[in-house]
């Protein structure tokens, strides 16, 4: 019996008299690093709406929909895996480093896109040549 309650002793008297290992949140605001993946982040002005980002999704959380110009994200399916962000050309998505804040209902998040005008030939312009 006292070789058990002894070591625990001593780890009890350290941990009393020693600085908390834990930090004091929220009194003390979290400290995010640079690469930290807290959230994805759109700039839909600058979305080509491509539908590579829904298909990178590994959880199906981002909709785009073609028709009616919307992307959309699903807050509670996102696991901040990057994917989108990493395979966006345009840079439309970011990865923030601040976490989405607590919520009690779903969270889905809608964003208006508009496809790039697509070049149409005027009926009096001439065929065009391959240079070279
Ligand atoms: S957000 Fe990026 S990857 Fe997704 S549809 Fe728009 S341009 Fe394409
Ligand atoms: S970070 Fe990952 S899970 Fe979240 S929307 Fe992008 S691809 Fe989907």
């Amino acid at each position: 019996m006292q070789e058990t309650v002894l070591p625990i002793w001593k780890t009890v008297t350290k941990s009393l008299f020693s600085k908390s290992a834990c930090k004091m949140y929220p009194a003390q605001p979290p400290v995010f690093f640079d690469r930290t993946r807290g959230r994805i982040e759109m700039e839909s002005p600058k979305c080509i709406v491509c539908g590579l980002c829904a298909k990178k999704c590994p959880t199906g959380a981002i909709d785009l929909d073609k028709e009616a110009n919307t992307w959309q994200i699903d807050r509670f399916k996102c696991i901040q895996c990057g994917a989108c962000a990493e395979g966006c050309k345009p840079n439309a998505i970011q990865m923030v480093n601040q976490y989405t804040g607590p919520a009690v209902s779903k969270q889905i998040e809608s964003f208006s896109v508009t496809p790039p005008k697509r070049r149409t030939k005027k009926p009096d312009e001439p065929p065009s040549v391959p240079a070279g």
